[in-house]
């Protein structure tokens, strides 16, 4: 196993002017010690990408791309040093890492494939009207700790096609594969163009709020999310923020519950329930209820929750001791008011882990259904009539995705358009292919990612307005 990490500034990898230490959540132990920059070497960072940008952004399309997908194929190439790594630092089982890395090449690869036109609006005899699409300077990128590869190359990706220079901040309990992502970048982008930096949440400030950071590109919490805004105000950054979710999955009254049972399970268990979009509430038919749980009771008792280095693991541990405190929190006041009918405690030991865990008979005002658990426990909701069910779905300040389930996808896509989400996956749920914009309603966020839409996001519009005669 590598021991040892350099942060990408400059163009040189570089030791940090402070530590961190990075908890493996399946033991609860510190696994290694990275570099951590200090307010210098983010000033420093932040220099550099600016200087990088001119040429960057002078580069055609097909320039960039060739370095991209040149990092493409340089994590291709080392999938199984970074799949342990990422396993290690977040805890997903091994073999969902190596699905995050392989989604990683193929999202850069598909950026790389990209180009955003310039395109006509008027041309006559009298004038010509071009729109064009030109990047905004520096980025940051400031992921979270939840899939910390493929949320922060999504941005990368399209940032660095249209022609903008990025800093990389990831979360600091997940540090070390960005770290990696910065060693394999280093004789592939000229100096100042992709950077890592490392904090303890203390830099994202210094990034949101300098004058020489154009754009913010932040995936984290609401709460977090409202903080960037605020701190790039004083600027008028322009800022995509892609924040928190508590998507309902609802299920119609005539679907088939078993097949819909062990696809709404894992909307709401895949990353022990960490994902933005994950199933958070399900809501079912009364009549229907009894018949879900059972199934869904089965698929919970199943899963196998432990280290997810260990082959046998589905599931793994929450990433780290403070969301793994809240979830229990979450758990324990569901169960003064509800049933719980799996799981509802932690596992012995060190590691972070925690019993797929499934509620029922809470109200719609319980902390579970009414706030974001992120992490693996989830409360089935029964009711009767469908209208007011959509009015209850709708009943939140987030609006991220949500999943109808019906052997009527025609049905499906009708009440699908009655949610408040960013995404309604119909007889699906957790899809988001390369190509389609993804981002949040209300607030659940502000922009998009992902797409021509995600690409467009990362560039200012400029008018040229020429009168030819
Ligand atoms: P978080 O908001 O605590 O942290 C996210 C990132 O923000 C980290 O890199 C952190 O260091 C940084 N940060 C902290 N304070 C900052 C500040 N004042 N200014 C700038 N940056 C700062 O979120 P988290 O706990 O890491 O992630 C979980 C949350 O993220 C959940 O709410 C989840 O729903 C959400 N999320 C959303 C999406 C999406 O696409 N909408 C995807 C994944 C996670």
């Amino acid at each position: 196993m590598q021991t040892t990490f350099k942060m990408l500034i400059d163009g040189t990898l570089r030791d940090g002017a402070l530590a961190l230490d990075v908890i493996n959540p399946a033991t609860g132990h510190v696994f290694v010690t990275v570099p951590r920059a200090d307010q210098n070497q983010a000033l420093a960072a932040i220099a550099a990408a600016k200087k990088a940008y001119p040429n960057w952004s002078a580069k055609t399309y097909a320039e960039r791309a060739t370095h991209v997908a040149a990092l493409a194929d340089a994590i291709e190439g080392r999938i199984d040093d970074f799949a342990p790594m990422l396993t290690r630092e977040q805890g997903k089982p091994l073999g969902d890492a190596r699905f995050e890395m392989e989604w990683v090449v193929g999202q850069l690869r598909w950026h790389a494939a990209q180009v955003l036109e310039s395109k006509v609006l008027r041309e006559n005899a009298a004038e010509k009207i071009i729109e064009q699409r030109s990047p905004y300077g520096v980025v940051a990128a400031i992921a979270p700790w939840n899939y910390p590869v493929w949320i922060l190359i999504a941005k990368v990706g399209a940032a660095l096609m249209t022609g903008n220079t990025v800093i990389a901040k990831p979360a600091p309990t997940t540090p070390v594969t960005t770290l990696m992502l910065g060693e394999v970048a280093a004789g592939i982008f000229p100096a100042g163009v992709f950077q890592t930096l490392v904090d303890e949440n203390d830099l994202g400030p210094v990034l949101t709020s300098h004058p020489d950071v154009d754009y913010v590109s932040f995936t984290g919490s609401t709460v977090t999310g409202k903080k960037v805004l605020s701190s790039s105000v004083d600027t008028l950054k322009r800022t995509t923020l892609e924040l928190g979710g508590n998507d309902a999955a609802i299920i119609l009254d005539d679907a088939d519950i078993k097949t819909v049972a062990a696809n709404v399970y894992r909307a709401a268990f895949l990353n022990a329930g960490q994902i933005c979009f994950a199933a958070k509430r399900i809501y079912v038919p009364n009549a229907m209820r009894d018949a879900l749980v059972a199934e869904m009771v089965v698929l919970a008792k199943a899963e196998r929750v432990g280290d997810g280095l260990d082959k046998t693991t589905t599931m793994g541990p929450v990433q780290n001791k403070a969301q793994y405190d809240k979830v229990l929190a979450f758990i324990a006041d569901a169960r003064a008011s509800g049933t719980v009918v799996t799981g509802g405690q932690d596992i012995a030991g060190d590691g972070y882990f925690i019993a797929p865990t499934i509620i029922t008979g809470l109200a719609d005002d319980a902390r579970l259904v009414a706030e974001e658990q992120f992490g693996p426990v989830v409360p089935i909701l029964g009711y009767d009539d469908l209208d007011t069910l959509i009015t209850r779905a709708n009943d939140t300040e987030l609006g991220l995705g949500g999943s109808i389930w019906t052997s009527d996808p025609e049905r499906g896509i009708a009440v699908a358009s009655r949610i408040e989400s960013g995404t309604v996956w119909v007889n699906t749920h957790v899809a988001l292919p390369f190509d389609v914009p993804f981002g949040g309603a209300k607030q659940s966020g502000l922009g998009q990612q992902g797409g021509i839409e995600g690409m467009k996001d990362f560039t200012q519009v400029r008018i040229v307005n020429a009168v030819l005669a």
